[in-house]
């Protein structure tokens, strides 16, 4: 069996902690950390840090932009070309594992594994569920239904109301291979006709979703923003908040009481900004939601790290573009962790929320080896990224060769 020695660095981990040590990978596995360890080949990283490969747990790798009117006119397919970069650009960050949040298919998720084209390990949600009029519907002011999740077959429609909906909603998400669902239980702010902060679906239907997802043995991810959307999600078990907007005390002792996560993606409200300030024709609701969220936003997140709530890192990338997920990490140090708290929210917190971290999160022997070789502290979030010079996914070298 082939050991591969990475010797010398400096490793930052949220479990091992801060310590200048050698590793050992061998078939796809961290098998050894200690000193003086030896190798059948070796990796300097005298000088170097060494860290688990992090998990963004809230990304759309198969959209690339927010722009609705390019979107109208690009080809179905072309969507997966472009997948390929968005990939690309997110492993190029470190980032080796992610929960796609909407977007990314089996044949995705499975071209990668087969090792067709280079990306991180997913999991996938195909399409999020969502009332008529709610944040997954693509219906327009004028009829005209544009969504950036165009259903085919491997990609159901979204679109459910009352329980028996729901429940034909999650099995043909789980037929078409969904390893979690997504749920809308609120408003949002890409969609022109709700708000974020109403509601949406009642607690009869959210409670047939926990159910059968459950039945096929997954967890569900709400997208929540209101604070009756984020209530009703909590007490019907699903497993994370994503966004969380509008995060009352009583959302939030309800979350503790459930374990239940938290996935900010503070980045997002700002890469709408972003996306209209370089012209990008966006409608007035959004532009509108996408600026009363922002501060709310920040503080509701401050109020949950306060309390102590679980928290995962998730960019939603494409809505910033995918490659500037580490920007994520800087807002939520400026808001609130500590950029320890903040790396293992990127690291562990992932892992957990996504019941992996037997396996990843952490570089403990036994787990899976996907690394990050950088120049730059990994704790320094703003200069991280620069600072990346080789990224390894399960033992083989897929950034910097
Ligand atoms: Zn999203």
């Amino acid at each position: 069996m082939n050991r591969i020695l990475f010797r010398g660095g400096t490793i930052v981990d949220p479990v091992l902690g801060r310590v200048e040590s050698d590793l050992v990978v061998a078939d796809g596995h961290v098998v050894d950390v200690g000193a003086g360890l030896d190798g059948d080949e070796a990796v300097d990283c005298t000088g170097k840090y060494v860290t688990p490969g992090l998990i963004d747990a809230h990304v759309h790798l198969a959209y690339t932009h927010v722009d609705l009117w390019k979107h109208i006119h690009t080809p179905l397919s072309y969507n997966f070309y472009l997948a390929i970069g968005n990939m690309a650009r997110t492993l190029g960050t470190g980032i080796t594992t992610v929960r796609d949040a909407g977007g990314a298919d089996l044949g995705m998720k499975e071209a990668v594994e087969d090792g067709l084209v280079l990306g991180p390990r997913m999991q996938i949600s195909l399409a999020m569920i969502s009332q008529t009029g709610g944040h997954g519907d693509g219906w327009n002011l004028s009829g005209i239904p544009v969504r950036l999740a165009t259903p085919y077959p491997g990609r159901p429609s979204g679109i459910a109301d009352g329980p028996d909906e729901m429940r034909r909603k999650v099995r043909e998400l789980v037929r078409a291979g969904a390893d979690v669902i997504k749920v809308a239980t609120s408003g949002g702010v890409l969609s022109p006709r709700d708000e974020p902060t109403h509601a949406h679906f009642r607690p009869e239907e959210l409670n047939v979703l926990v159910t059968e997802a459950a039945a096929a043995g997954l967890w569900v991810m709400a997208h929540a923003q209101a604070a009756d959307g984020i209530k009703n999600a909590v007490r019907a078990g699903i497993r994370s908040i994503e966004h969380g907007i509008y995060l009352d005390d009583e959302a939030i002792g309800l979350m503790l009481e459930h374990g239940t996560y938290l996935v900010p993606t503070l980045v997002a409200p700002t890469g709408v900004e972003k996306a209209v300030a370089a012209g990008a024709p966006m409608s007035e609701a959004a532009i509108r939601k996408a600026g009363e969220v922002i501060e709310v936003h920040r503080e509701s997140f401050r109020r949950a790290v306060d309390a102590g709530v679980n928290i995962a890192m998730g960019t939603d990338s494409a809505v910033t573009p995918h490659g500037e997920n580490l920007d994520e990490l800087s807002l939520m140090v400026a808001d609130g962790q500590t950029p320890e708290q903040a790396f293992e929210s990127a690291t562990l917190g992932g892992a957990r929320l996504m019941g992996l971290d037997h396996e990843l999160g952490s570089l403990e022997p036994g787990k899976i080896a996907d690394l990050v070789i950088s120049r730059s502290d990994p704790l320094d979030f703003a200069t991280l990224k620069g600072g990346i010079e080789q990224v390894w996914k399960a033992g083989l070298l897929v950034v910097g060769g």
